[in-house]
């Protein structure tokens, strides 16, 4: 049965990557050795480690004097290094807590020094964008999530920021244009939007490191891996790749500008079906609504295990919705098809009837 995949994370991947991935694990290049068995030092893939870090730059428009990085450890590592680098010694941050992974990078920020939060959003069980906070001039940094996977909010604007800005953008980089020039220093897991888990994509202005007074350790240092291009030790290399064919795919695709024009008419699509349909209704706050991470319930709780049914016979998986929220979430990230998602308005409209 034909299978209609909204996992949050990781999720699915455009089918042509796939096919192109799992060819380079057996035969890489036409030259019949695996891409997980050569050196990461071969010329082979060094090009896919140089491919990869141009298309982010050509995609996102990155501007001079910012160093693309492909790392390990997940976003959650970055929830340290970010204070690890940029935090002075009896420093100073900024947060916004909107949500479970916000509230993770806060508590990493909060054994570096003073951490405070000028945004937050855990009175209404994080259903909304906290706006019009004041980030504090003598902050180091001030860190926002971009969009918020387990709650379907997403950041529409980004706040004026009198210090330097830090965004966590793991579930909607590459799926709408953003001016790079407005961050200092970005950061996203791969396994989102642009391949699978493994890697860690991280965009920073150079410019902003090397200031903090503090003895960093060599693999948690940002320089480190901006001096060996990605290379300090070995890359996860398959992740790398598949990040590389994600994004080409997307430049085929006619790039991110093409890609939020798609993403806007998927979310349209689903959200006019939650607010139509009488037996479901939105848990985020409408003008926060995320357009990677579409959270609904039912109005009836009764109707939870024939919906379920429904949904689950049409090969519909991964739309439970996190237990924070309950409920249900479709997560359809850049590669998820518009016809998926009218299988599920389908599904919805069946359960009215
Ligand atoms: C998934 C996610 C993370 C955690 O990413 P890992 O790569 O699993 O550490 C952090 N932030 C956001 C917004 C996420 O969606």
């Amino acid at each position: 049965m034909k299978k209609h995949n909204f996992s949050a994370g990781p999720c699915i991947l455009p089918k042509e990557v796939l096919i192109k991935a799992a060819d380079a694990v057996m035969n890489f290049n036409n030259d019949n050795l695996s891409l997980i068995e050569i050196s990461h030092r071969s010329k082979p893939f060094v090009e896919v480690m140089e491919k990869a870090q141009i298309l982010v730059k050509e995609l996102l428009d990155v501007p001079e004097g910012y160093s693309v990085l492909f790392l390990q450890g997940g976003a959650s590592l970055e929830f340290l290094m970010v204070p690890y680098n940029l935090m002075r010694d009896g420093g100073k941050a900024a947060y916004t807590n909107t949500g479970t992974w916000a509230k993770k990078a806060i508590a990493e920020a909060k054994k570096f020094g003073d951490t405070i939060v000028v945004g937050n959003s855990a009175d209404k069980n994080y259903n909304y964008i906290p706006k019009g906070y004041k980030i504090p001039e003598d902050a180091d940094y001030f860190h926002c999530t971009s969009n918020n996977t387990i709650y379907g909010t997403q950041m529409k604007e980004f706040p004026y920021c009198p210090t330097l800005m830090v965004c966590d953008m793991s579930s909607d980089i590459f799926s709408r244009k953003i001016e790079i020039s407005h961050f200092d220093l970005i950061y996203a897991g791969a396994q989102k939007n642009m391949g699978p888990a493994g890697t860690t994509l991280v965009i920073v202005k150079d410019e902003i490191l090397g200031k903090t007074g503090r003895n960093i350790p060599t693999m948690l240092d940002y320089t480190t891996h901006i001096k060996k291009e990605s290379m300090f030790n070995t890359p996860p290399v398959f992740a790398v790749y598949v990040s590389m064919l994600t994004l080409q795919w997307l430049k085929a695709l006619g790039g991110v500008e093409q890609i939020e024009k798609m993403n806007q008419e998927k979310s349209d699509l689903l959200y006019n079906e939650i607010d139509r349909n009488p037996l479901f209704t939105g848990t985020a706050k409408k003008e926060d609504r995320s357009n990677m991470n579409v959270c609904f319930l039912l109005t009836d709780e009764n109707k939870k295990d024939a919906f379920d049914k429904l949904w689950n016979e049409t090969g519909i998986r991964g739309i439970k919705g996190h237990r924070s929220v309950g409920g249900y979430r479709a997560s359809i990230y850049n590669s998820m098809p518009i016809e998926s998602i009218q299988v599920l308005i389908d599904v919805m409209q069946k359960l009215e009837e």
